[in-house]
């Protein structure tokens, strides 16, 4: 498909907020698939998952699970999708890679454990995941936010 392009180098950082939260509803809504908004950043092809959203008008069922995307705001924090596959593998399905957002699309498969999640991107190819601890994630935000307060005296 796109493999002329020299792709970047990515990597997906969940911290362990996140992740639970994932698993939790990934959980809550078996044997039916449950789906989610990822919000986050990508800054130099590292993306940083730090929130998630229930979209609206979802619809799931045992072996479907999808939005329409038209209501969705265009908001640029949203970042990616993930999905639950309660039976099979991790890998993405035809309509999974047909209905790709964003930059990053993340499936948990049963059960739902720390070693069921699986990043993709929009070619079907894995992205390494880091499971980043919350020290580290705190860590990281406390840079962030430290670095848009440097910026916010620019002008001065
Ligand atoms: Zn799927």
């Amino acid at each position: 498909m796109l493999s002329k392009n020299k792709k970047l180098e990515r990597k997906i950082t969940l911290n362990q907020e996140t992740r639970d939260g994932i698993l939790t509803f990934c959980k809550m809504n078996h044997p039916n698939e449950g789906i989610l908004i990822l919000r986050g950043k990508s800054k130099h092809g590292n993306v940083l998952i730090d929130g998630l959203v229930i979209p609206p008008f979802s619809e799931t069922g045992a072996d479907f699970a999808g939005f329409p995307h038209n209501p969705l705001p265009l908001d640029p924090s949203y970042i990616g999708i993930v999905h639950s596959h309660p039976a099979g593998s991790a890998e993405p399905s035809l309509t999974d890679s047909n209905n790709f957002f964003g930059l990053v699309s993340i499936i948990v498969k049963s059960p739902y454990e720390n070693d069921d999640i699986f990043a993709w991107d929009s070619s079907g190819n894995k992205i390494p995941l880091d499971m980043g601890c919350s020290l580290f994630y705190h860590f990281h935000m406390v840079l962030v936010l430290h670095w848009q307060f440097l910026s916010s005296f620019h002008y001065f």
